[in-house]
């Protein structure tokens, strides 16, 4: 299956000069969502993975179904005010600004091994937001995994150390 035929690519959006890659054309297939999912899960099968660890919002929709297909947890990074009991925040510049992210202080026990999971890779900015909340809560990162890798935005040099997949490139 070429899962690049299920990617629909939105012109100037959200502003002019991009190119946005729009995943719901692959969610909403059964057949394509499944095969990515279970491409994911085969890359994470290797790993010994505890717990998955995703971005809002879109680092759920991936991570969750790989997580409920492995047995394993899953732990929700969310923006600033949107988790209820006590957090760690780290900053992180995005694509298109800057935020705030947060994890829950006892989402992740230390040693525990973590795969974190989002749709896409730009600038790497939110994974390494994220993989910092893991490592401060005293989580391994043994993976990341994404739909699509934006190759011309470097994200994978800022995320060298890690081990990384993207079922797709652009
Ligand atoms: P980064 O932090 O620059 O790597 O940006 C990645 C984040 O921005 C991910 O959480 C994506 O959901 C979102 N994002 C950036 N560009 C796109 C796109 O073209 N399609 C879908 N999401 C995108």
């Amino acid at each position: 299956m070429n899962l690049k035929d299920y990617i629909t690519v939105v012109q100037d959006w959200p502003s002019e000069g991009i190119q946005f890659k729009d995943i719901t054309t692959l969610m909403d297939n059964g057949k394509a969502f499944k095969y990515a999912v279970d491409q994911i899960v085969d890359y994470a099968k290797e790993k010994e993975i505890d717990i998955i660890v995703g971005p809002e919002a879109r680092g759920f929709i991936i991570g969750c179904p790989v997580a409920y297909s492995m047995e394993v947890g899953f732990a929700p990074v969310r923006k600033e005010g949107k988790l209820p009991r006590e957090t760690i925040k780290a900053d992180y510049g995005l694509e298109y600004g800057k935020d705030v992210l947060t994890i829950h202080k006892d989402a992740i026990k230390p040693g525990q091994r973590v795969l974190i999971t989002d749709d896409l890779l730009a600038t790497g900015g939110t994974i390494e937001a994220t993989i910092k909340l893991v490592e401060e809560l005293g989580g391994i990162v043994v993976g990341c995994a994404f739909l699509v890798e934006l190759t011309y935005l470097n994200g994978r040099e800022k995320l060298e150390q890690y081990d990384l997949v993207a079922l797709m490139q652009y």
